[in-house]
Formats: C-alpha cells, structure tokens, sequence
C-alpha cells in the first residue's frame, strides 16, 4: 500500500485502505475464497475467476457511489486486498481454500505477520494491480 500509493494519498487515506484490507481478511469463509484469489472445492478456476471479476466491479460501483471519501477508501480497499492476494506466491492460480481448518497454513501465516512486513504484498505484481484499479477508480 505505502509503496503503491504513498506519492498520491495522504497518511489518512492510506490507514483507510490498510483498514480495509485487514477487514477483508476477516472473511475466512469457503465462500469467500476469491476474495483472497482462492477458492473451494467444488469451485472451479474459471468459477473463482468470475467471482473475483464480479466482486471488483461491484466494489468499483459502490466506491464511486459512496457518500463519503472515506467510505469510499473502505470498498476500494477491500478489493485491493483480493488483487494483492491474488498476486502472492502461495495463492497463484487460484489454489483450493480449505478454510480456518488449515490455521497454519500459508495465507494466514501472512495475514497474522502483517501485510507491511510481507514482501509480495509491496511487490511489483501487487503495486501494479492495485494502482491499476485505483486508475479505474478516478476515471
Ligand atoms: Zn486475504
């Protein structure tokens, strides 16, 4: 975040978009997996994918309909954080979720340390993604 956005957004709206992405991630559900670029069982890639593509658009809307700047910041930010997942190592490729079962595993282990301290999440994929979509958003 700080190196996607820390030429363009203040110290405010940057702890906006981190709030955000941490909120994100207290969605651990089967059902949320795209969210995070994953998915479940039953779902297929293809499936997973749409989802994601879906909830962008739908995040897109409601960020450029929202009330206020900050409200704003809280649906961009929350898809931020499915397109810097979706860009990790240990997601690629829409991997199968298992849930919170699996408490140790590769995601949360990442999520628990913190994205600021996570190098993929300041990666150039991810620094990409998100600066992307923010365009979209100002246009
Ligand atoms: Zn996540």
């Amino acid at each position: 975040m700080d190196r996607a956005f820390g030429d363009r957004l203040n110290p405010e709206e940057l702890e906006a978009l981190k709030y955000a992405s941490w909120y994100a991630d207290q969605d651990q559900s089967l059902e949320g997996s795209f969210k995070h670029g994953m998915r479940f069982r039953s779902q297929s890639v293809a499936e997973a994918q749409a989802a994601l593509r879906n909830y962008l658009c739908v995040q897109m809307r409601n960020a450029r309909n929202a009330a206020s700047r900050s409200d704003a910041l809280f649906f961009l930010g929350m898809a931020m954080h499915a397109l810097m997942d979706e860009t990790s190592p240990s997601h690629a490729g829409f991997q199968i979720w298992r849930g919170m079962k699996k408490r140790y595993s590769m995601h949360n282990l990442i999520h628990v340390l913190g994205d600021s301290q996570i190098g993929w999440y300041e990666s150039r994929a991810a620094v990409e993604a998100i600066r992307g979509y923010y365009e979209q958003y100002l246009k």
